[in-house]
């Protein structure tokens, strides 16, 4: 398989995997965290399957098409280890679903974000609420959830809170 086809392969997953998240949380009150705006690209798909869901985008910075930027109330700039921490007044309640795109490929850096997030993961979220991880995060107030047939070139994996 070329790169271009695991390339292709793998952002179908992915797609397909937000899809079915976006249905799992249906029922679960709280907005929806993006962590790694990015491109814009998963924040814009998961605000056009979630009409009406409260989406709050963080990044260091904004280098996302300018159509795919939130507005100022819910685009959150800065170090996620300080802005998830102290984002309380604006992200007033726990969160439904967290979607995290963190995209590193050292696994020295993962290990270290792996360390400080999942401890914030854990307060943010809402019981019953889900994670969708690029990083094999630490979190034992959740299951690891199985993932829908045809998403397996998605390496993100699935948890959901008790
Ligand atoms: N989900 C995005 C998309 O679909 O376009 C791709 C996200 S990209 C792979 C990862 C992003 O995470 C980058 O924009 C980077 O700046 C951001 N990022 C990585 N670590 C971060 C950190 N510790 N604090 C803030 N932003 C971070």
């Amino acid at each position: 398989m070329s790169r271009l086809e695991a390339f292709i392969d793998r952002m179908v997953a992915q797609k397909r995997l937000l899809e079915h998240t976006a249905r799992l949380i249906a029922d679960v009150p709280g907005p929806v965290l993006e962590l790694g705006l990015g491109n814009g690209r998963s924040f814009d798909h998961l605000r056009e399957i979630l009409p009406g869901r409260e989406i709050f985008a963080f990044d260091r910075s904004i280098t996302a098409h300018p159509s795919c930027v939130p507005d100022g109330e819910h685009m959150i700039v800065g170090e996620i280890r300080e802005t998830l921490k102290f984002c309380g007044p604006r992200v007033k309640r726990p969160a439904a679903l967290v979607n995290i795109d963190l995209g590193t490929a050292d696994e020295t850096a993962e290990l270290a974000i792996v360390h400080w997030l999942s401890p914030l993961i854990e307060e943010r979220v809402a019981p019953g609420g889900y994670v969708l991880s690029d990083l094999a995060l630490d979190l034992p107030d959740f299951d690891l959830v199985a993932k829908p047939e045809g998403t397996e070139a998605c390496q993100h994996q699935l948890f959901q809170k008790r």
